[in-house]
């Protein structure tokens, strides 16, 4: 069968200042437009190498997200040493036995999504004496494929978490793909709220604007800064 064709994320034009400055300008201006703080920005980095990453670190960017754990390694531990203060953050699917390498290695993990993750987080975490920030993904629809705890689960996940002595900072997701992504950022601002979690992190190349609109706290960036992913 034919993969339906999706809507081509724009080429990112201009250096790399001009482009974090593009979309930057966009998450400030819905942000104060929504009555949210504006996001901080994470620029997706997976599939791109060393190189590619240089120019956003030289144009003052410090906050990058990857979605495999061993790509990171592999990629992030020269730009590491040779710039301080860089906050690198996991957005993919977390396997229980790469626990502890994502703990060494990430200051945040997006990715909390059952009770075998949470406890093997909550033994790396001891082990390692250092938590990254948590935040649990949230499927917020019917996609069995997907990663994500269901809104009727996250109370209970979020309990044992806490039971565990993890903190849990807050939710995110990622909506499906054929859908107005409106309705599906409204609810994680909304769950985040009710369970008094600051952070949501949704909104990704094709729709940050709307997820600025609605509380994002994070949003997740490849496209627009790095152009399309081989
Ligand atoms: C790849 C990825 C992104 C970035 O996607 P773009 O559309 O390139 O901005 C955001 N979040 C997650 C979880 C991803 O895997």
């Amino acid at each position: 069968m034919k993969k339906a064709i999706a809507t081509p994320a724009p080429l990112p034009i201009g250096s790399a200042a001009e482009r974090l400055n593009q979309v930057q300008t966009v998450l400030h201006r819905q942000a104060d437009a929504g009555r949210h703080q504006h996001p901080k920005l994470i620029a997706i980095s997976k599939n791109f190498n060393a190189q590619a990453i240089q120019p956003l670190i030289d144009a003052g960017h410090r906050r990058f997200g990857e979605n495999r754990v061993q790509e990171a390694i592999a990629k992030w531990p020269s730009l590491l040493a040779s710039t301080p203060g860089i906050e690198l953050h996991l957005v993919g699917q977390l396997q229980s036995n790469k626990a502890a390498e994502a703990v060494a290695h990430f200051d945040a993990i997006h990715s909390l999504d059952r009770s075998s993750l949470v406890r093997a987080l909550a033994k790396a975490c001891a082990t390692a004496g250092r938590q990254p920030m948590l935040l649990a993904q949230v499927k917020l629809d019917d996609e069995p494929q997907k990663g994500g705890v269901t809104i009727e689960s996250l109370p209970g996940l979020l309990a044992e978490a806490s039971a565990l002595g993890l903190h849990v900072a807050g939710l995110m997701t990622v909506p499906p793909a054929d859908k107005d992504p409106a309705p599906y950022f409204a609810l994680l601002a909304k769950l985040a709220r009710q369970h008094k979690l600051p952070e949501c992190s949704m909104g990704m190349s094709g729709d940050y604007d709307l997820a600025a609109r609605l509380g994002a706290t994070f949003v997740r960036i490849g496209t627009a800064l790095f152009g399309p992913r081989s």
